[in-house]
């Protein structure tokens, strides 16, 4: 069975936790004089090891809840095509609703999302990704809270996948081959 190369390192576990600080922090202060409970939303299931780690960073309080979609397949390019694959168990309306993203890349994921919430009638509704592809953007959509934009790689690690490989790596990596990995007829 061929083995997959490792990645090679784009951004390191030390960094991350620098940008994951910093987020925090604007987070909090953006938030702090909201009135009531925050719900944080994490989009599965990418975000689950950023989301885990940022909301310990959070001094505020707030709920926790999870949205599960699809886009990529098993590919390295986006397909367009946005599956719900979990709901959430909170009721949204009149909340104040933080959406945490791994990446935006095209916009498309996040623009879907953003409609879906909306339609629920949040009292506020604000996105934070941990990373941005600017340079990708299909869709105009509004991103609160960047951790750091990348060029247009695809980046696995911390919770980001290839075919389910790599999510549990700490830190974030990039991969060229992927001819060589598993699952990859
Ligand atoms: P978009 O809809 O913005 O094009 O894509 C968003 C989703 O595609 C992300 O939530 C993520 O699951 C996936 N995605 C986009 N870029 C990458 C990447 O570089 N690596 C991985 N592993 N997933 C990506």
């Amino acid at each position: 069975m061929n083995m997959p190369d490792m990645p090679t390192c784009l951004i390191a576990e030390d960094d991350i936790r620098i940008i994951v600080r910093r987020l925090g922090a604007e987070i909090g202060a953006s938030y702090r004089d909201c009135p009531q409970q925050l719900v944080v939303v994490g989009l599965l299931k990418g975000a689950f090891i950023f989301m885990a780690d940022l909301v310990r960073q959070l001094e505020l309080p707030l709920a926790v809840d999870f949205l599960g979609v699809s886009s990529y397949g098993d590919g390295t390019t986006s397909s367009g095509d946005i599956r719900l694959t979990m709901d959430l168990a909170t009721d949204i309306a009149g909340r104040d609703v933080l959406l945490v993203e791994d990446i935006v890349d095209t916009g498309i994921t996040i623009a879907a999302v953003r409609r879906l919430l909306e339609c629920r009638r949040p009292r506020s509704l604000r996105v934070c990704a941990l990373l941005s592809k600017p340079d990708c953007r299909r869709v105009d959509v509004q991103v609160d809270f960047i951790g750091k934009e990348i060029d247009d790689v695809f980046v696995v690690g911390y919770g980001l996948d290839y075919a389910e490989n790599f999510r549990h790596l700490p830190f974030i990596g990039t991969i060229f081959n992927t001819n060589k990995l598993p699952g990859k007829v």
